[in-house]
């Protein structure tokens, strides 16, 4: 049986014992696009900056040959394992109490999200973050055209003894009949409409549970979730066009242009509706060959890198 989701746990704190990485081995990133080598940011290292490396060799009692790109016993008692998402190798020592006796094979490892697949897993949190920023705005609106619409006469009261007082001042002081603005929306308050307020307040609503599902089925990565997102995202677009149309304004502007952008990703990055040959081409691109990126050879190049800092 594959030991689905073992290697997996969250382990931040075995990582400090771990010590720090060793060696970061750039040459085993062959999944990732080239010309990231060297640079400075990747997000394998924020991954495992924030949910802790995946060690599998930490984890075992025997390390073979055929695991030595995964982690090496040498004969001082020394291990040293290399992350399966970052790629760092860290010293420890073989576990007290090993998980398993031994590696499963390279072909049956589960593997972390890593390169473009990791990349893209970021990117969708984000849009989801700023989903879940729009729940809370659509969220805070409903409530308050609900909460207005049930203390429409009280409110409107208020108003109006506000307006007549407004008006008083103005008339004693001898200015005259006030034009500012405050006169202008509180009468535009006092004409407000119960049945316009539940109508705005079911719109903030609808907006509301949409981004909120938009939002949770993101974070989760799914791909209805994507689907829902562009089409959402394309469905609002003539509204926003329409408003920038009215009154231009920054926040206008800036949502326009997040927005088509998210669209854009959704729609070139993810493949939707069968784009760039769809999911199917997106899991051929991210296919890595375990063979390759944690072969034995990584191994010996790792010993080596060792050998090489102690002499
Ligand atoms: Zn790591």
């Amino acid at each position: 049986m594959k030991p689905r989701g073992r290697w997996r746990r969250e382990r931040p704190k075995e990582d400090r014992e771990l010590g720090r990485p060793v060696h970061e081995y750039a040459g085993t990133h062959r999944d990732r696009p080239a010309g990231r080598r060297g640079r400075r940011f990747d997000y394998e290292t924020l991954a495992c900056a924030l949910r802790g490396h995946i060690t599998p060799a930490a984890d075992v009692r025997r390390l073979r040959p055929q695991d030595e790109g995964l982690g090496f016993d040498l004969p001082d008692g020394r291990r040293f394992v290399r992350c399966i998402r970052c790629d760092a190798w860290m010293r420890t020592a073989p576990p007290a109490q090993p998980l398993a006796e031994s590696l499963p094979a390279l072909a049956e490892l589960e593997l972390p999200q890593r390169g473009r697949e990791l990349r893209s897993a970021f990117i969708l949190r984000l849009i989801a973050i700023d989903r879940a920023i729009h729940f809370l705005i659509f969220g805070a609106l409903a409530g308050l055209f609900f909460y207005v619409d049930a203390n429409l006469s009280r409110l409107k009261s208020s108003a109006s003894s506000l307006l007549q007082s407004i008006e008083s001042v103005a008339t004693n002081s001898g200015r005259g009949y006030p034009k500012g603005f405050i006169r202008r929306d509180l009468s535009k308050f006092l004409h407000l409409q119960n049945h316009t307020l539940i109508l705005l307040g079911l719109v903030a609503v609808a907006y509301c549970v949409v981004e909120g599902v938009e939002a949770v089925g993101l974070w989760m990565q799914r791909r209805w979730a994507e689907y829902l997102t562009a089409l959402a995202t394309a469905g609002f677009l003539p509204l926003e066009l329409y408003e920038i149309a009215a009154r231009v304004t920054v926040a206008r502007i800036v949502t326009l242009v997040v927005n088509i952008a998210i669209l854009l990703y959704l729609l070139w990055a993810k493949r939707l509706f069968g784009i760039r040959g769809g999911p199917k081409a997106e899991r051929e691109e991210g296919r890595i060959d375990p063979e390759e990126v944690f072969g034995p050879a990584h191994g010996k190049e790792a010993k080596a890198a060792v050998r090489a800092t102690e002499a």
